[in-house]
């Protein structure tokens, strides 16, 4: 073991970092794959819905949104997108197979999901969000939401979209001049929303959620009543 390795060894037994091993790795397409974990510490942890979890080997982590959590078999399934092979976390996921071991902290609190409780939320997000729109969709059966994501690859994200059974929602394909945004400005900013009895979820890309806020803030939506969440940046590396 080389001085490198021994250091982080050490640092990992001080932070006390879990272990999770996969245990089933599902090819939905090219860049997704539903992934279930096992770790005895599922067993005791206390998940809610939008929770977080940080996912990494040695000390580089990222970010993820557990899909579903089940303490009795001590079990977790995350959806992971990756952009970029060559990635940190592009290079974890297009590798990964059943028996591997990563370590993690969490689930911890990321998006209160139990806040939201107008009759409507619309919900805004990339291939990034289509965990936390999961979550969100099984906890709120009876609430009317519109999912509006901007990704990619339509037909790729339509795989995963229906793997998690998200139902309806509006696919908007990435333009390089971000004029799509517009496209989903207008489902966020038009006469049948009833902004005084719903909710505003807005989650992915950074600069995105900066271009779609103000238009709905322009609608005297007050704030209490949005919920902002960036899951990466352009430049930033691994967002918390
Ligand atoms: C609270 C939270 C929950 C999240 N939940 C999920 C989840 O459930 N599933 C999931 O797949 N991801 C999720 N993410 C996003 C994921 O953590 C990031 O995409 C991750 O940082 C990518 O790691 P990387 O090593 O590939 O790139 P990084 O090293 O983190 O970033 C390098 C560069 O790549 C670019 N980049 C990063 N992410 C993207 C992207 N998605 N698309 C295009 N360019 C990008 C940026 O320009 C960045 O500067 C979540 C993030 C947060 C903060």
């Amino acid at each position: 073991m080389g001085l490198k390795e021994g250091v982080i060894g050490v640092v990992e037994k001080v932070l006390n970092f879990s272990t999770m091993k996969a245990v089933r790795v599902e090819v939905l397409s090219d860049e997704f794959r539903l992934v279930e974990w096992e770790s005895p510490g599922f067993k005791k942890v206390d998940w809610k819905p939008g929770d977080k979890i940080q996912i990494g080997s040695s000390l580089q982590f990222r970010t993820y949104t557990p899909v579903s959590l089940d303490k009795d078999t001590g079990k977790m399934e995350i959806l992971t997108y990756f952009h970029n092979r060559d990635s940190l976390a592009g290079n974890w996921i297009q590798s990964l197979k059943v028996g591997d071991e990563f370590q993690y902290f969490g689930p911890r609190g990321s998006l209160a999901i139990s806040e939201c409780n107008f009759p409507n939320i619309y919900f805004f997000g990339d291939e990034t969000s289509f965990g936390v729109a999961s979550n969100l969709k099984k906890a709120k059966p009876e609430t009317n939401i519109r999912f509006f994501f901007e990704v990619t690859r339509p037909a790729s994200a339509k795989a995963a979209i229906d793997k998690l059974e998200l139902g309806e929602v509006v696919l908007v394909p990435k333009e390089s001049d971000d004029s799509h945004l517009k496209k989903i400005i207008a489902g966020f900013q038009n006469n049948s929303i009833d902004y005084k009895n719903s909710n505003f979820i807005l989650t992915g890309k950074a600069q995105s959620i900066q271009a779609i806020l103000p238009p709905i803030k322009k609608e005297s939506v007050p704030s209490r009543n949005i919920k902002v969440r960036a899951y990466w940046s352009l430049g930033k590396k691994g967002l918390d």
